[in-house]
């Protein structure tokens, strides 16, 4: 069809990308490990350009908040409670029918972080807390992926690809995750809409450096920068060539978060108020079975779709509950009550 093969003409007209760059987009798999403000942003880029296969992972659904700067996201997904890596798959679909787009509704664990990440050309890490992105770290190294690492609070932009066995992983940079609490996020900072546009397009087009393999044009180093101010600059932090001699990750084969306990834990979520409460055994959950029982222990306010069961506890908080198990309880960031008020109306968490 004329329109479809006019669709990436000036994408093919760059001496860099050309048609068998054009042709190595299309033939790749790219996995996105959170649809949040970076995330959604990345998958726009990559699903226009013309990328084969889009994996989008993600725990949450839509709330009225993310609609100030999450770009794949409208009212009506807000309103219908969709998960986000729905939400996001629906919306590209419409935007290049070409691509693949699968979306898979749960929380990354040491369980399953491989199984997320396999078959991946690229690993995109727009996730927004410490412990999903060193297990991405173990992964990509382990499955030697490309992982593209991406990071916004306030104004600020970080962003930092990673070619496993070749340049250093975030261990090699960082050693080890900042105790919680340490570093701002943007519960605490905020999150400026267009520098967390800026930075999911330095993680859109590292991907596309990898795919088309211009790796030379990747740059090193952790890029850094400030949206705000009169004088945006672009930094960066300067790190070694090759991977660190002492790295536990790249240099001795440790995979430590990985091979770490897997136990679910309790996640105050960021940006939300809100607390994830996770079911140890993790079991699933009947969703028609919870609506009932839900309904006739006298709570009116309760919507459901084929993903979750959305409902309103008397207690003033708000509990959605995932197919998988997990529920997030929003109104506290107290994780003791929010176990309490899981157990009181999905069932024992332990
Ligand atoms: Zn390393």
């Amino acid at each position: 069809m004329a329109a479809e093969h006019e669709r990436y003409d000036r994408q093919i007209l760059l001496p860099f990308v050309g048609r068998e760059g054009q042709r190595r987009i299309g033939a790749s798999t790219v996995a996105i490990i959170g649809c949040g403000a970076l995330g959604t942003s990345v998958a726009d880029i990559l699903a226009r350009a013309g990328v084969g296969r889009l994996r989008l992972v993600d725990r949450d659904y839509v709330e009225w908040s993310n609609l100030q700067r999450q770009s794949l996201f409208e009212e009506e997904d807000a309103e219908l409670c969709r998960p986000k890596a729905d939400a996001a798959a629906r919306k590209l679909r419409r935007i290049n029918s070409s691509v693949s787009v699968e979306a898979a509704v749960r929380d990354v664990s040491a369980r399953n972080v491989e199984s997320c990440v396999e078959g991946a050309d690229v690993i995109v890490d727009a996730c927004d807390n410490f412990e999903t992105r060193f297990l991405l770290n173990d992964a990509a190294v382990k499955l030697k992926t490309p992982l593209v690492y991406g990071a916004c609070v306030g104004s600020i932009g970080m962003v930092f690809a990673i070619l496993p066995g070749r340049t250093p992983c975030l261990r090699c940079a960082f050693g080890s995750p900042p105790p919680p609490g340490a570093t701002p996020t943007c519960d605490t900072a905020g999150i400026l809409g267009p520098a967390a546009r800026a930075v999911a397009a330095f993680q859109a087009a590292e991907t596309l450096k990898i795919i088309t393999e211009k790796t030379d044009a990747i740059r090193r180093g952790i890029v850094q920068f400030d949206m705000w101010g009169a004088d945006v600059r672009i930094g960066g932090i300067a790190l070694p060539e090759a991977p660190s001699p002492d790295c536990p990750c790249c240099a001795m084969g440790r995979y430590e978060f990985l091979e770490g306990a897997d136990v679910p834990r309790d996640a105050v979520l960021c940006g939300r108020g809100a607390v994830q409460v996770t079911p140890r055994g993790g079991a699933s959950l009947d969703l028609d079975a919870l609506v009932r029982r839900i309904r006739s222990s006298g709570i009116s306010d309760v919507s459901s779709n084929e993903f979750l069961v959305r409902f309103a506890a008397p207690e003033g908080l708000e509990i959605v509950a995932f197919a998988d198990g997990r529920a997030i309880v929003k109104g506290t960031r107290d994780a003791d009550l929010a176990r309490k008020i899981y157990s009181r109306y999905v069932g024992e968490p332990l």
